[in-house]
């Protein structure tokens, strides 16, 4: 007898540096206890920064691997293992939901560090099943926006979904030391998209470009801000949403993170 599915929340995740996956720090904190009020998923459907391609890619692997993508980091950070099962079932309906996004699957991935830096602090015993659908280079923000919508139906059934990358992401502007205050321009657009977020504007969210000033500076490059947009484009009536933590980390990459949940 499996219980009535809750709604699951829709969480989007700053993660910050992959060395978090071994922090304990104000972020990781606030993700371990996330991961403990959140109720038991069924599946978990990623979308990382770190999967960037070109169409919509699902992993169908039954034993996804753990991907170490990234380089120069201290080893214990490479003997990370995050063995999550896969879900060849759910990938296969993921690939029917998103056809009209040209959606395929892949055995050629697993899970990256966007999805696994974050998923070994929420749920660190690795037996919830974890699909990652990859974010599609070639398509304009209003598209991921509206493959966020196509997955909210699967937040009815008890499938979270979590979106990992970085509303503000230089890393020409970052500070290794991390010694440094946050800049004006990281601080300024942080703020216009927490505002934002907060007044239900995924309008504006989309034309982030647009958004304010700071936007070229904050975000050279898409891929770390768009899963945002997967979060605000499954928004369920009734949700509410929250910004569970905030803050920067090497000076200019921002830590914000947004969860949309029954009220
Ligand atoms: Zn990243």
């Amino acid at each position: 007898m499996n219980p009535a599915p809750h709604r699951m929340p829709s969480l989007f995740v700053g993660h910050g540096s992959p060395m978090n996956a071994l922090a304990d720090n104000e972020f990781t904190r606030v993700w371990r206890a996330l991961g403990t009020t959140i109720p038991r998923p069924r599946a978990i459907v990623a979308v990382s920064a770190h999967w960037y391609t070109r169409g919509v890619l699902v992993t169908s692997d039954a034993r996804p691997r753990t991907i170490h993508d990234f380089g120069g980091f201290p080893k214990p950070l490479y003997a990370v293992q995050y063995p999550a099962p896969g879900d060849p079932a759910l990938a296969g309906r993921l690939v029917t939901m998103l056809a009209a996004f040209g959606a395929r699957p892949s055995a050629d991935w697993g899970l990256d560090h966007g999805t696994w830096s974050v998923l070994v602090h929420t749920h660190p015993a690795a037996d919830v099943p974890v699909v990652q659908v990859s974010l599609d280079a070639s398509q304009p923000p209003a598209v991921h926006h509206a493959i966020g919508r196509a997955l909210a139906p699967l937040r009815e059934e008890g499938v979270l979904l979590l979106a990992s990358g970085g509303i503000v992401h230089n890393l020409g502007r970052v500070d290794w030391q991390g010694g440094s205050a946050p800049p004006a321009w990281a601080t300024a657009f942080d703020a216009r998209v927490r505002e934002a977020l907060l007044a239900g504007e995924d309008e504006r969210l989309i034309d982030y470009a647009t958004l304010d000033p700071s936007a070229p500076l904050a975000v050279p490059t898409p891929e770390h801000y768009l899963p945002l947009l997967y979060t605000v484009g499954s928004r369920l009536s009734g949700d509410a949403l929250a910004l569970p933590v905030g803050g920067f980390e090497l000076g200019s990459i921002s830590m914000t993170a947004a969860m949309l949940g029954p009220a």
